[in-house]
């Protein structure tokens, strides 16, 4: 099962970064039997999710007792629905994913999900709930169907080619010289960071999770890529209560609400079309953000028809 591409010396190493990505960590933690601090209460309930509301009461987090990184965070996801949080880089947003899946218990505050306070359910019942889609997704040494079934083993294989499908994916394996047999991960075949993410999600899709953790990729995609995985996460979102860390502009534009984080507060917050009119923090990037994308389809379209 756990088929990992690192060498056992090499996990101390790459341990931090694969715990920021957020990369199947449930697998990590038990190959390594780390991070203890985090511990199930004695005879803890499993979560029951209904709608999946999510609520972060005014929560205050610090990874090192000297610098505070959350200084009081609320906010509600309703069931259902799709929050965006933006901001700066180290404003905390990756923290805040952190914690709802509980990689670490907060210093004050409460975060709860359907009311029931994550630190009092048992963490793999929390973490089944939630389907995660890294920045960065780790692929297996193994073939793409593998790969994709990761996310629920004992998928049949027809459940695997609908989540591929549903992820928009499905073409490009049916393509491969092996299609789902073929070898992928460091010794197999490279995908694209924008198939890896396809192939996250057809695994997201499998797992079914009532809630859905997103954090999108900083850098810039190209628009058809773009175009590709919007659609997939459009799919995978459907019906299911998302936090998302976003960057692209088509997932703020139609997030219901979006939470400007700063410095670990919550400077402001509101749908698009309100923030934009604010002219504050929200509108100054998003103005920023949409010149660069303007000037990328400029360069673009002077390189494809010179
Ligand atoms: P963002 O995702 O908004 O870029 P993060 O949530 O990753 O920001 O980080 C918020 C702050 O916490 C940053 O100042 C970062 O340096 C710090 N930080 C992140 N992870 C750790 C860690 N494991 N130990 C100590 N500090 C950390
Ligand atoms: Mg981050």
């Amino acid at each position: 099962l756990l088929q990992l591409y690192v060498p056992l010396n090499l996990l101390g190493t790459v341990y931090r970064e694969i715990v920021q990505a957020l990369v199947d960590m449930d697998a990590m933690f038990r190959l390594l039997g780390q991070r203890e601090e985090v511990k199930d209460k004695p005879g803890a309930p499993a979560l029951k999710v209904s709608g999946g509301e999510i609520r972060f009461d005014n929560v205050v987090f610090a990874y090192e007792p000297a610098r505070t990184v959350l200084k009081g965070i609320s906010f509600a996801v309703p069931a259902g629905k799709t929050v965006a949080i933006v901001g700066p880089s180290g404003a905390g947003k990756s923290t805040i994913s952190r914690i709802l899946y509980r990689f670490y218990d907060i210093a004050s505050g409460r975060v709860t999900i359907d009311g029931q306070d994550i630190r009092d359910v048992t963490q793999d019942s929390l973490r089944a709930s939630i389907g995660i889609v890294p920045q960065d997704t780790v692929l297996f040494n193994d073939t793409v169907r593998y790969n994709i079934a990761y996310g629920r083993i004992g998928a049949a294989d027809t459940e695997v080619k609908e989540a591929a499908r549903l992820a928009q994916i499905d073409k490009f394996i049916r393509e491969l010289p092996q299609a789902y047999e073929a070898m992928v991960g460091e010794r197999g075949l490279k995908l694209s960071g924008g198939e890896k993410q396809r192939v996250a999600i057809a695994r997201t899709i499998l797992k079914n999770p009532p809630i859905l953790l997103l954090d999108e990729a900083t850098s810039a995609l190209d628009t058809h890529t773009e175009r590709e995985i919007q659609s997939a996460l459009h799919e995978v979102s459907r019906n299911r209560t998302t936090l998302v860390i976003a960057h692209r502009l088509s997932t703020v534009v139609d997030a219901d609400e979006i939470l400007v984080l700063e410095k670990g507060e919550i400077v402001e917050r509101g749908r698009h079309d309100d923030l934009v009119a604010r002219k504050g923090a929200y509108a100054a990037m998003w103005n920023r953000q949409k010149r660069a994308e303007a000037a990328r389809e400029r360069v673009k379209k002077l390189e494809s028809d010179p």
